[in-house]
């Protein structure tokens, strides 16, 4: 399975409006602090499936040169997870979306101008879609109370997408997430900041390794990192476009 990291901003995205600090800087110049928001391609010889649909998807398909996916599946019903889904309007009709009951209410509330193919699923039960096995798994991100992470096997192979989420996964998640290939793992600012809904770098390298993951990448990253080339120095952090081969 092929894994890319479309789109690793927080819902802000970097750069942030308005702002010039180092990070922003960076990213107006066109450095690799520059992010869109969340969006994540899993494939393989079965087809293409979008974790999330970021604001940005239009531009994440067109560079990715994407016109077609097998499904997309919603992680929770946050605006920067979903609303670039409208842009599929006019271009692929009846996509298959996949989410638990009430993300999936909220959000096709929203889009109420479209009709893709609606399937709702329980977090630990998993289905099949493009070849791959998915399984959503319940993760913690207040104050909304329905948010989930993502178990994708291939084979021998798991990659596991956390979400957004803070670090208190309930324990039946964490074991369905232990001895993951790759951990993709919202990671929103370095250490120091105080934190509710995210984890922070230092956090979620410490899942990682609790876990046992063979290899951690994280995500949902603010400008308030340092400039990309720098941060990476301390930690694993992702990059739009990013990917990796599992
Ligand atoms: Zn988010
Ligand atoms: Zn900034
Ligand atoms: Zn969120």
């Amino acid at each position: 399975m092929k894994v890319t990291l479309l789109g690793t901003g927080d819902a802000i995205g970097t750069p942030k409006i308005g702002c010039r600090c180092p990070a922003c800087a960076d990213a107006l110049c066109g450095g690799r602090s520059r992010r869109l928001r969340f969006s994540i391609l899993v494939e393989n010889a079965g087809g293409k499936v979008l974790i999330d649909t970021s604001p940005d998807l239009r531009w994440q398909l067109i560079r990715t040169g994407i016109s077609r996916v097998d499904g997309v599946i919603w992680t929770h019903a946050h605006y920067d997870h979903y609303a670039g889904f409208g842009d599929f309007h006019r271009v692929q009709n009846r996509v298959p979306v996949y989410g638990l009951q009430e993300t999936m209410d909220y959000i096709l509330n929203y889009l109420y101008f479209m009709r893709p193919k609606r399937n709702v699923v329980e977090t630990g039960v998993p289905f099949d879609l493009a070849g791959m096995e998915f399984t959503l798994f319940e993760v913690n991100h207040p104050p909304i109370c329905e948010a989930a992470g993502v178990l994708v096997r291939v084979g021998s192979k798991k990659l596991v997408v956390t979400g957004d989420t803070n670090l208190s996964i309930p324990e039946a998640s964490l074991e369905m997430m232990r001895g993951a290939d790759l951990l993709v793992a919202d990671a929103i600012t370095p250490p120091g900041y105080n934190l509710n809904k995210h984890m922070d770098s230092e956090e979620a390298v410490g899942l990682g390794r609790r876990l046992s993951a063979k290899e951690v990448v994280l995500t949902h990253i603010s400008h308030l990192f340092p400039p990309h080339d720098v941060a990476i120095k301390r930690w694993p952090l992702g990059f739009d476009m990013m990917t990796m081969e599992l």
